[in-house]
């Protein structure tokens, strides 16, 4: 019975007309549009704004759920200067940065003419929010945790009708449940108690339906608060996982010359060393790039996003602090995983649980970047608990696009073999690069085999004939279901780093096990030359978003046979 259930649209549907007439019959509806066009001087609103800048303006609570990039901000932006103009009314805006807060002040101040304030020392008076004069102050959740005046003049605002709304942006990081859960987030569940009659907006970008719940709990929305979700899914977006292979700088510049000539791009990187050299790297061979992290100051950023934005570099190698959202990596290895791994372990400042939950994201998009199996997108959607039907890709990712066959491969013979060759090099301490391992399984004699000894290891040409992907991938997939692990050490002389595989933690249980679950594994086979691989039947398991080399699963398959497409997905 309630409004909201109306406005909710979680998949995309159709412009429903029935829905947009009702809401231009609002009678907020006329200021809304005019100071749309006249104030932000926009045209038209996007998909849900209306929707939430009317619920805001009704004076119900409002939960968005957006995208980043979305135009979330102007979903209490243009309530609060109508709010401003009909009922001097001041829209609290709580965001979680300082530096964030600095942006959007500025901003609102210098495109809009809008007397924002950041209200981050104490010149703001009752006298200066209560005058009506401003219609939007931006407040850290610290400040009106711990700040006494802060609340006392709150209260004041209140008891005169004054608030037009508190709005919680970033929502998330009230939830225990999300990634970045902020100590001060938490506090903001008191905001309904102390102040029962100011409407409460929250808004974020990342939030799955378990922490959209918490959120909506936590901050004690009302019942008929207006839910307003939409489809993470981008159209206008192509995704591809490449592997790094050695060489793989070159192939960037390549990309960045032929294929991506004539567009512009980000380069995510994970530390701001890289980002640094990268960028010098790409410089040298002739592109325009710039570099962007946190590490820099404020004055080097802004020029640095300024120069990418107005196109005087093509390229911008950033840490994800340029921008934010569901960046995935967009090159991937495994050593990347192990960094991560290992960055996230050596932090002290963070706690045993987080430290938990950030392996466990890491492992996630380790997971997606290397499912060959799954489309994108609908791993991409999955994490957002959103189905979505593969057809609706229409091949514009690279799993979809992918023309070889994916065929599901019984692997227990190479895997005993890899655990076989292993066992006797940790006896006979030696190291073996994943390599060495691949061309002495499969009989080779070549100097680095030699000169390890790995000739003289049982296990040697155990695997002989078998194609040398399949050997690399299933020590990948053992690697990421811990029965192997990655070291690395580092040459004194040449300060190099070498990377050697070793036995783990699980090796023993997995050989076990490998008695009565065979391990399997999906993969694509190269097809030979002229013959043309198949595609469209032999999906395997493409409804599992676990299927594919991500996570090889064991299950009871005789022999190498191929995945059946599933026709419902
Ligand atoms: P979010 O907070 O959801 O990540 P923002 O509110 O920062 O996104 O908006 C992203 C961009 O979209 C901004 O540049 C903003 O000016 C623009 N934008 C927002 N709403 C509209 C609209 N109705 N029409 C055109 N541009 C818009
Ligand atoms: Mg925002
Ligand atoms: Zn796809």
């Amino acid at each position: 019975p309630t409004q909201s259930s109306t406005l909710v649209s979680r998949t995309p549907t159709p412009v429903n007309t029935k829905l947009t007439t009702k809401l231009t019959n609002s009678p907020h509806y006329p200021i809304l549009q005019e100071t749309l066009n006249n104030v932000f001087k926009l045209q038209s609103f996007r998909k849900n704004q209306l929707e939430a800048v009317i619920a805001c303006m009704d004076g119900r609570d409002v939960f968005v759920l957006m995208p980043t990039g979305g135009g979330k901000s102007l979903c209490y932006q243009l309530p609060a200067v109508c709010s401003s103009m009909l009922k001097n009314q001041v829209t609290i805006v709580v965001t979680p940065l300082l530096a964030l807060m600095a942006d959007q002040v500025t901003q609102l101040r210098s495109r809009f003419n809008i007397n924002a304030h950041a209200w981050s020392d104490s010149s703001i008076n009752f006298g200066h929010l209560s005058s009506g004069s401003i219609p939007i102050i931006y407040v850290t959740p610290e400040k009106l945790k711990e700040s006494g005046y802060a609340r006392s003049t709150l209260r004041m605002l209140a008891a005169k009708s004054l608030i037009g709304r508190f709005v919680i942006d970033e929502a998330h990081c009230i939830s225990t449940w999300g990634q970045d859960f902020r100590d001060a987030y938490a506090s903001l569940g008191e905001l309904r108690d102390l102040y029962p009659d100011v409407p409460i907006i929250a808004l974020t970008a990342t939030a799955n339906q378990t922490t959209v719940n918490d959120i909506i709990t936590q901050l004690k929305l009302h019942n008929d608060v207006v839910r307003l979700t939409q489809s993470f899914n981008r159209p206008n977006l192509s995704y591809t996982v490449i592997e790094k292979k050695s060489g793989f700088k070159n192939e960037i510049v390549d990309a960045l010359g032929n294929r991506f000539r004539n567009q512009s791009g980000v380069i995510y990187c994970r530390a701001r060393q890289t980002c640094e050299s990268f960028a010098q790297f790409l410089r040298d061979k002739g592109i325009r790039a710039g570099h962007y992290h946190a590490g820099m100051e404020p004055d080097d950023r802004k020029q640095a996003s300024d120069d990418w934005m107005e196109g005087r570099v093509k390229v911008i190698v950033a840490t994800i602090a340029f921008g934010m959202g569901i960046d995935k990596a967009d090159d991937f290895g495994h050593k990347d995983f192990t960094a991560t791994q290992d960055m996230i372990n050596k932090d002290e400042k963070t706690d045993l649980e987080s430290k938990q939950r950030q392996i466990a994201a890491a492992k996630e998009i380790y997971a997606y970047a290397r499912n060959r199996s799954t489309c994108r997108r609908k791993q991409v959607l999955h994490h957002f608990e959103e189905p979505f039907q593969e057809e609706e890709c229409q091949k514009t990712c690279d799993v979809c696009k992918d023309p070889l066959e994916l065929i599901n491969e019984d692997a227990t013979d190479i895997a005993r073999a890899v655990l076989k060759i292993l066992s006797h090099a940790t006896r006979q301490n030696a190291h073996l690069a994943q390599g060495t391992i691949v061309a002495a399984l499969r009989g080779s004699a070549n100097r680095d085999v030699l000169q390890k000894g790995a000739d003289k290891l049982e296990g040697y040409s155990l695997a002989k004939g078998v194609d040398a992907d399949l050997i690399e991938l299933t020590i990948k997939e053992l690697m990421y279901i811990e029965v192997l692990q990655m070291h690395s050490v580092q040459n004194k002389f040449s300060g190099y780093h070498n990377e050697y595989i070793t036995l783990g933690p699980t090796a023993g249980l997995f050989l076990k096990e490998l008695d009565n679950k065979p391990f399997v594994l999906g993969w694509r086979p190269k097809t030979r030359k002229g013959q043309k691989g198949r595609k469209g039947t032999t999906r395997a398991d493409a409804n599992t978003p676990s299927a594919g080399p991500s996570s090889a699963t064991m299950k009871s398959a005789t022999s190498k046979r191929k995945g059946k497409g599933k026709a419902t997905e």
